[in-house]
């Protein structure tokens, strides 16, 4: 036995060592939060656990595994690039991976987009967006220029400024204070609105409270295309160009948060592309690697890179990790499968199917919504469809309890969340076909139908 394997715990001693030393994210520490399931292996759609059970991974672990697991391919890229030049910074001095991958990602953004900035994640994207937008103003000349507007609900990240932007009290309190001047707006809807509302109303609050905070104070606005929390909220038509509009007579910088809805998640590479919109920042992530090497980037207008390019203002920021080249290697790679597999074309040709399957889910008494864009998708739950009435808070924690276990029990990797309301949020990696959607509805409707009995009355 070498030495490593020494010291490794069994796989029947996992599940103890994770209660005594893992500190998982946002879960209970230790025994509270009973065994976890230890996932240690995956192919295509599936993962399997410690006990060899098999999971369909409707979520892309965690809207990342774009191109789905047990890619090969990315593991060589990652061994030939740590063969080569296991790491090398981008402070002062850059290498040739990370030139490369700039390059590529600046030729797939929208017009316009050409400097990149990589960093390690979603949430360091978008805290080094809420500092490029500040020494942006700052550098033109309008330091006064540091808020932002931010959309109820939505997530944006864990990291202080992050987290500032994430308009969910229930993970903001513990942390307060936190960083001043973000106003939130609300989400755009689609469900349960009276008839006749004005479905642009969401973009004119992003105004009005531009307008209440004085725009001469104002940075930026910062918005998903599909917004994640609240269950894949999808803008109504005319809403970016509306906000992109209102940026523009305003002063303020448009931040496209494409952490999950990038790298074909919408059957495009960005969400502008989707919804026919140019940011002046794109933050990402996840997908951008399908996840098998953490890495982010925030992709810049040159019109926001503009003050920088005399030398004389330069972004005093930087992250050791960002722009690794390993990760670097396997972004590139992966960008060459989503293209020679062209998955962003497979998301588009069976968006309509996967559409159609969880629309034949609404015969369900709790199946409020449907409603998402190319392979993101969330089905609102409700205590009364037909007069579109929305659980209590207290119900609503129960219901999604139940339904996370029981549907991680039944084999389907997926989100039961309760931000907000009750949905389930359905992300499949972009190989994904009819055959999975088949067994994704069978799964939901099975385990649905019982909650309805359990949960209705
Ligand atoms: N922004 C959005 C829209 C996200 O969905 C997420 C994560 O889910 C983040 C930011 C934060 O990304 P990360 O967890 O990689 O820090």
């Amino acid at each position: 036995m070498n030495s490593s394997a020494a010291i490794r715990p069994s796989v029947h001693g996992l599940r103890k060592a994770a209660r005594r030393h893992l500190w998982m994210h946002f879960a209970p520490l230790g025994a509270a939060g009973g065994d976890a399931p230890v996932i240690v292996r995956g192919e295509g759609c599936h993962v399997w656990d410690d006990e060899g059970r098999r999971y369909l991974d409707g979520l892309s672990s965690l809207f990342c595994v774009n191109a789905g697991h047990g890619r090969g391919e990315l593991g060589d890229a990652a061994a030939a690039q740590a063969r080569e030049l296991g790491y090398a910074t981008l402070w002062g001095s850059a290498h040739p991976r990370a030139i490369e991958l700039a390059e590529r990602i600046a030729g797939l953004a929208p017009t316009g987009l050409e400097r990149v900035f990589f960093t390690s994640g979603g949430s360091e994207s978008v805290e080094s967006a809420l500092k490029l937008a500040r020494a942006y103003h700052r550098a033109r000349g309008e330091p006064a220029r540091t808020k932002v507007i931010a959309r109820e609900l939505a997530y944006h990240g864990t990291t202080m400024g992050a987290l500032s932007l994430t308009g969910l009290e229930s993970i903001r309190t513990d942390f307060a204070p936190l960083v001043p001047g973000v106003t939130h707006v609300p989400a755009t809807w689609s469900y349960g609105q009276p008839a006749g509302a004005d479905p642009l109303a969401p973009a004119h609050a992003i105004e009005a409270a531009i307008v209440a905070e004085g725009p001469a104070t104002v940075a930026a606005v910062i918005l998903e295309p599909v917004q994640n929390s609240g269950g894949c909220l999808v803008p109504p038509p005319g809403y970016f160009d509306e906000v992109r509009s209102i940026c523009d007579r305003h002063g303020v910088l448009l931040i496209s948060d494409d952490t999950i809805c990038s790298w074909g998640r919408l059957g495009t590479w960005f969400g502008a592309q989707r919804f026919d919109y140019v940011p002046d920042i794109i933050t990402t992530a996840k997908g951008l690697t399908s996840a098998y090497a953490p890495m982010g980037a925030m992709i810049v207008s040159d019109r926001v890179a503009g003050p920088f390019e005399s030398g004389e203002t330069v972004f005093a920021h930087g992250l050791t990790f960002g722009g690794h080249p390993i990760a670097a290697a396997v972004a590139l790679r992966n960008l060459e499968l989503l293209e020679q597999e062209d998955l962003l074309g497979r998301v588009r040709a069976h968006e309509p199917a996967l559409q159609a399957t969880l629309d034949g889910l609404r015969d369900l008494p709790l199946v409020g919504d449907v409603r998402g864009a190319g392979y993101f998708w969330g089905i609102e739950l409700v205590r009364d469809a037909v007069a579109a009435r929305r659980f209590e808070p207290g119900e609503a924690r129960d219901l999604v309890a139940w339904l996370g276990s029981a549907l991680f029990d039944s084999g389907l990797l997926c989100r039961a969340a309760d931000r907000g309301y009750p949905v389930i949020q359905l992300a499949p990696p972009l190989i994904a076909g009819p055959e999975e959607f088949a067994a994704i509805e069978g799964i939901l409707r099975r385990v649905l139908a019982e909650a309805g009995d359990r949960f209705l009355p």
